[in-house]
């Protein structure tokens, strides 16, 4: 991390009265939430922006002639562009999606048709990612089920097979099986930026050179690090990215697909219907170029006016800040845990180099992690417990669920502190390990 990163600094006050909900008690303490990797809280400017909007501006874009339709065609398209400034890109690049799993099931579906129709001698033009029978698609161990079974199913529509590179147990990638997996008949390498369940940023760059390497295709799941890391998309070098609005400070129901223009290019599109066409006879459509040719149907138009107000919240307070602060909360609450007797975290390691956001998954020793969970929502602290759609990384780490605990940009050091307490009495109260 730069030293700029380890000094700059935002008012987390200040923060934390940007954000109305954090005024609420739960079971009569005040909500302490630790669940920002499973929805954000929203601040008052993406709610007041999305309210004035439907207030004052709402009208159907990229359709009507009448000012107030361009006007709100204006509005959409700046927010394209803000959230393409947010990650590096330039608006085209970005695809509106209801959320990142929309947009990875929007590409698997797209190389699946386009693989159905080489398979029956369709268009030439469109099969560059067209999947064989026999090529390979690697995932990690750690995915989230959103990028792991829409791989699974187009390797089933398209006889591909499903790899994947396995963790070690400290929760990093095993990287020399990456090398030995990733090969001539690799075509797609699909991965998280960062585990929702180890809180771990991979190394983007490393793998991006191994598929390229094999001319495969990156796909990159950034929903756990868009809110948490400064973001260039480009410069990573990946093909395509899925994030979520909801995870970033953003509405419900927006979720964004990033592709380099080639490859969007060469894409078909998956839903078809209004807003993404040219001309239209009774048997034939042209359809529009990217990004609009994948934005089929009425755009979520007030959602995308809030996640572009959530983005430039975000870059306010500066995601360096952001995640130098996320850092401290992160090593607190990690070296926290590990003081505490029976808690085995999940893919935790010492080395510093390790690079982490906010979050921590844990077991508590003889308490089954509903039982851990509903004893901190006495304490009005709402984390979440489960299996956090990644079913075959906890068992990997022979767990079926885990507490997980994660932070955000108003999160305290003393609500840390909180936590760790209330964790270190769950054991006695379920009169385990005395
Ligand atoms: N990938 C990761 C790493 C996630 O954490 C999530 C949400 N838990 C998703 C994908 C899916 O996001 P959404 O449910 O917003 O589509």
């Amino acid at each position: 991390m730069s030293s700029l990163a380890e000094t700059a600094a935002y008012d987390v006050r200040a923060v934390r009265a940007d954000f109305p909900i954090l005024g609420e008690t739960v079971n009569g303490h005040p909500l302490i939430y630790l669940d920002s990797a499973a929805t954000s809280q929203k601040p008052f400017v993406v709610l007041d922006a999305e309210r004035m909007f439907l207030e004052h501006a709402n009208a159907a874009v990229h359709r009507g002639a009448h000012t107030l339709a361009a006007e709100a065609t204006d509005t959409f398209e700046d927010a394209r562009a803000d959230v393409a400034r947010f990650v590096g890109a330039a608006p085209e690049n970005i695809v509106w999606t209801s959320g990142a799993t929309a947009a990875l099931n929007l590409v698997a579906y797209s190389i699946g048709n386009v693989s159905v129709g080489a398979a029956h001698g369709a268009d030439a033009a469109a099969s560059p990612y067209a999947l064989h029978p026999g090529d390979e698609i690697v995932v990690t161990e750690a995915e989230h089920h959103a990028n792991l079974i829409p791989w699974q199913q187009l390797a089933a529509r398209t006889s591909a097979v499903l790899r994947h590179i396995p963790v070690h147990d400290d929760g990093t990638l095993d990287l020399d099986a990456a090398a030995d997996l990733i090969g001539e008949r690799t075509r797609i390498v699909a991965f998280s930026h960062v585990s929702n369940v180890l809180g771990i940023v991979n190394p983007v760059a490393h793998l991006v050179a191994l598929a390229k390497d094999a001319g495969a295709l990156t796909v990159l799941d950034a929903c756990q690090s868009a809110p948490h890391l400064a973001l260039d998309l480009p410069a990573l070098g990946v093909d395509l990215a899925a994030f979520s609005g909801h995870k970033m400070l953003g509405p419900y129901g927006i979720g964004v697909l990033y592709g380099r223009s080639e490859v969007l290019d060469a894409l078909p599109p998956v839903l078809t219907g209004g807003s993404m066409v040219t001309t239209v006879t009774l048997d034939h459509a042209e359809f529009l170029p990217a990004p609009q040719k994948f934005e089929a149907g009425t755009q979520p138009v007030s959602q995308a006016v809030g996640l572009a107000a959530a983005v430039q919240y975000l870059a306010g307070l500066g995601m360096d800040a952001v995640h130098a602060r996320e850092r401290l909360l992160e090593r607190r609450l990690r070296d926290g845990l590990r003081e505490i007797p029976g808690i085995r975290l999940l893919g935790d390691t010492a080395d510093p180099s390790v690079e982490r956001i906010g979050l921590c998954a844990f077991e508590v020793d003889g308490v089954h992690a509903h039982d851990a969970g509903q004893v901190l929502d006495d304490h009005g602290i709402a984390v979440r417990v489960g299996h956090h759609c990644a079913q075959p990384l906890h068992r990997r780490f022979g767990m079926t669920a885990s507490v997980r605990a994660s932070t955000s940009v108003f999160t305290t050091e003393a609500e840390i502190d909180t936590l760790l307490d209330a964790v270190s009495g769950v054991r006695s109260f379920f009169g385990v390990g005395r």
